[in-house]
């Protein structure tokens, strides 16, 4: 089937040149019978041409008019006699007064006109044939045109006829009619000397009779054609035609209507013979297609069997090409399919290529969207480390390892070196650390060059104003050694505070040894005079002026240690802010001159100058009278201390401005002006000024407490040995308020009281009850918890002087017992306290105590308290 495909055009090829060659043969044929017809048709019309010629010459002849019979008959005779035909002339009566076919004056046989009205008709030759011209005479005299008639049985001339007529016309009037018949043999032979060989021509009247025919015209003239052939003609003035002969014949013919009668020439030929050509010209047709098709089925067989597998191989190629895999490519010695491999693989080459580019340009596509993506994630996250990085509070510094060259700084850094960034990127580490720390710090770095990969450290920057930073520096080497580049990544903490902190830490733990040291000398040196004097009142105690003068100095030296010990009690309260003034009025010239007087003593012992020098109007300050005291106390001590014998110790108070001024000035060893500010700070002692004795506490304590009365304190010294200044500010009081009245310290009349001492020491206890017993009181002792309940309650006292701290019941124990017994309910406690804190004494008060003394207890002050409950008792 594949085969006869492109044979299927050829097969058609074949029929249309078959059935072409039909065609032109048959048209051919009809051509030919056509020019056949039309010539005899032609003949016939010039004969009919040259019949009408003749009637019309002798219609126009006078002798008719004339009538003249003889004459006319003699004339159409002579115009007839060679064309073997007659002429008659007839009247609108029928009657024919000239026919040439009979001599003149013969009756006629027969009236023409009435033979047409009867329709008569004839027995011929086996045949019927009409008697007369079927009123020929008749249809001219109506129309006044020239007619024919079809073929009759000429009954002058005994054989068929046909004839022409045309009217005689005189003044517009068919006066006769002149008739032209001659026997239809004369057509027969016109008809076979121009019809061809082969071909039957018939003449055929309006009729359907045959007037003649080449072939056998005896047999044929005068029978009728059959129907269908009388129908054509009647109906077509020419043409083609196939149909069947008289003979039943299948014949093929060509007809055409006459010009000038109404007869039809119909030329015909046996369909045998006029197609033979036309079969023979379609067999060898045939046979040639039939050849060609064969020789090209062959060929196509052979032509296939060499281009199918090439062209399947070829279409598998192309699929493998869809799928981008190998070729295999046939080899054929069609140039055509080879020319396509080739094309087919150009074609792969190029598919191959395209496909390439695809990918490359896919994998393009798809790295520049994941660079573009990882682009915008780098600068995300790039953006948030750049934030982070310059957000950071610990500066970052990156330093190339080869250079030592900063190549990245964070703000925080620039802050910490006090460089801006363009500055630092120009500089070294080096350019930046203290020189101290260089040699430790090029080691470090030295190593992580090296490939130490990190390193830990402390060290000092060099800040661009010239001031110190302590750092704390974690470098790290970026990346890892080996990695490429050869950087080094620092975080860089400013330690510069906690340095300092643990400076002063340090040098306040060294302060405070030396303290302790201190405390321990200053606490021996008052203890060894009152030890000698001890042994000196043992040993001479009937020596009154001795022992007067030995006491005296026992009780400076006691006096000494109480104000030392007072001293670091007030310093600890004033450090932990509990410290209360109890402001009053307080005019600065009084306590300047008591405080004088005091220290008069000393200052004659020393051999010092004392000076005093005071305002001439009072110096109101709103303060505590004590504490102001305690100031210029701890000052004038100082100004003593510190001065050579003999020297000069001048105070003076003065107003200057809305302050008033207090000055204590000495002669003495001065003070070095690196330490003019550190002698304030608690602890803090000259060095060579420590051998004069002292904690380091007393101008600390002066600042604090000047401090809280909202003054201030400061020292001038022109340096060792050129004596020393210290000045005290204090603001002078607005309102002046009237001094609160030094309300003297009168003692009143002791009444002999009952008095129980508690205390686990015994010394103290007993010692303290010496000191009641010379007061003139009744004393008890006890030493714990228990034994002062039991004494108590057996012999309820007036005063418990009850110490806090015992082992087992301690103070505030017994105090409340005591305050639960109904007998011991009204009884003054005293709290006798190494603690004299103000929590101290408030919890003292909540145990039940009346009052709270601080050991070692002033003498005079307890005498002063016992006397005044005394008072209250009477
Ligand atoms: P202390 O005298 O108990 O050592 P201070 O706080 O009173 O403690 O004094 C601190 C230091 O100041 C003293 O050790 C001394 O070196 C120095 N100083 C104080 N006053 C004078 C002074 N008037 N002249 C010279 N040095 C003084």
């Amino acid at each position: 089937m594949m085969l006869l495909g492109p044979a299927v055009p050829l097969l058609l090829l074949c029929a249309a040149a078959i059935w072409y060659q039909w065609r032109s043969n048959v048209e051919f044929v009809h051509d030919a019978l056509m020019d056949s017809a039309n010539v005899i048709a032609f003949a016939l019309d010039r004969d009919a041409e040259r019949s009408k010629a003749i009637l019309e010459t002798l219609a126009a002849s006078q002798l008719i008019d004339a009538r003249d019979w003889r004459a006319f008959h003699k004339l159409a005779s002579a115009a007839v006699s060679r064309e073997q035909g007659f002429i008659a002339l007839t009247e609108p009566s029928g009657a024919q007064p000239v026919r040439t076919m009979i001599p003149y004056g013969d009756s006629p046989p027969v009236n023409p006109i009435a033979l047409g009205a009867a329709a008569a008709d004839i027995e011929w030759n086996g045949r019927r044939l009409p008697l007369s011209s079927q009123g020929l005479a008749k249809r001219v005299f109506e129309t006044g045109k020239i007619a024919n008639s079809g073929v009759y049985y000429g009954v002058s001339v005994k054989k068929p006829v046909v004839s022409i007529g045309v009217p005689v016309v005189r003044d517009g009037k068919v006066v006769y009619v002149l008739i032209l018949g001659y026997p239809a043999d004369h057509l027969v032979s016109l008809v076979a000397s121009a019809a061809q060989p082969q071909a039957r021509v018939t003449i055929i009247d309006s009729d359907g009779r045959i007037v003649a025919r080449n072939i056998n015209p005896g047999e044929g003239i005068g029978v009728r054609v059959n129907d269908q052939t009388l129908a054509v003609i009647r109906e077509n003035e020419k043409g083609t035609r196939e149909g069947r002969n008289l003979n039943g014949e299948e014949t093929v013919g060509a007809f055409r209507r006459m010009q000038l009668t109404d007869w039809t020439v119909y030329a015909s030929i046996p369909k045998t013979i006029a197609y033979a050509r036309a079969r023979d010209a379609v067999t060898i047709w045939v046979t040639i297609s039939l050849l060609v098709f064969g020789a090209g089925l062959v060929a196509t067989r052979r032509l296939w069997g060499e281009v199918a597998p090439p062209l399947v191989a070829l279409g598998h190629s192309a699929q493998a090409i869809q799928r981008g895999e190998a070729l295999r490519l046939p080899r054929t010695r069609i140039v055509e399919i080879n020319e396509l491999t080739r094309l087919l693989t150009e074609a792969a080459s190029w598919e191959k290529r395209e496909r390439e580019e695809i990918v490359k340009r896919v994998a393009a596509e798809e790295s520049e969207r994941a660079t573009r993506d990882l682009m915008g994630q780098l600068v995300l996250s790039e953006s948030r480390f750049r934030t982070l990085f310059e957000q950071s509070g610990v500066g970052i510094a990156s330093v190339d390892l080869d250079t030592n060259r900063f190549v990245l700084v964070n703000r925080r850094m620039c802050e910490i070196t006090g460089y801006t960034a363009e500055e630092l990127l120009q500089r070294t580490f080096f350019d930046i650390t203290h020189p101290a720390d260089l040699d430790k710090d090029s080691r470090a770095m030295m190593a992580l060059a090296a490939g130490c990969e990190a390193y830990e450290t402390e060290k000092r920057y060099i800040r661009k104003d010239g001031s110190m930073r302590w750092v704390e520096l974690h470098v790290r080497r970026f990346p890892a050694a080996g990695e490429g580049s050869n950087v080094s990544f620092a975080a860089v903490i400013d330690v510069t505070s906690r340095k300092q902190a643990e400076f002063a830490l340090k040098q306040a733990d060294q302060r405070k040894d030396e303290f302790l040291a201190t405390l321990a000398h200053e606490l021996r040196n008052p203890l060894a005079p009152i030890r000698n004097g001890l042994e000196i009142i043992r040993q001479r105690a009937d020596d009154t002026a001795q022992v007067t003068e030995v006491r005296a100095m026992m009780e400076r030296q006691v006096k000494h240690i109480v104000r030392l010990v007072d001293d670091l009690l007030d310093v600890s309260r004033i450090s932990t802010g509990r410290i209360q003034l109890r402001k009053a009025a307080v005019d600065v010239r009084e306590i300047a001159r008591s405080a004088m007087e005091g220290w008069r003593p000393a200052l004659a012992r020393d051999g010092h100058d004392g000076v005093l020098t005071l305002d001439s109007h009072a110096l109101m300050v709103d303060g505590d009278a004590a504490r102001l005291r305690q100031i210029v106390d701890n000052l004038l001590d100082n100004a003593i201390k510190y001065s050579d014998r003999p020297g000069r110790v001048e105070l003076s108070a003065a107003r200057r401005g809305g302050r008033v001024v207090i000055c204590v000035t000495d002669s003495g060893i001065g003070i070095p002006r690196d330490q003019l500010r550190s002698i304030f700070e608690l602890f803090s002692q000259v060095r060579d000024g420590a051998q004069a004795g002292g904690l380091g506490i007393g101008l600390h304590l002066v600042r604090k407490l000047v401090e809280l009365h909202g003054g201030s304190v400061r020292v001038e010294s022109e340096g060792a040995g050129a004596g020393s200044r210290f000045t005290v500010e204090l603001p002078l009081m607005q309102s002046q308020k009237a001094p609160a009245a030094a309300a003297p310290r009168a003692i009143p009349a002791a009444g002999r009281l009952g008095i129980l001492i508690v205390d686990d020491n015994a010394d103290a206890a007993n010692s303290l009850a010496m000191l009641v017993e010379a007061f003139g009181h009744d004393v008890t002792t006890a030493f714990s918890g228990e034994e002062a309940l039991a004494k108590a309650a057996a012999c309820p006292p007036s005063v418990v002087l009850l110490d806090l701290g015992m082992p087992g019941m301690d103070g505030y124990a017994v105090a409340r017992k005591m305050r639960e017994m109904p007998s011991l309910a009204e009884v003054c406690i005293v709290a006798v306290s190494g603690w004299g804190q103000a929590e101290d004494r408030e919890r003292t008060a909540q145990a039940g105590f009346s009052e709270h003394l601080v050991k070692p207890v002033d003498p005079a002050e307890l005498e002063h308290l016992i006397a005044s409950l005394s008072h209250e008792r009477v």
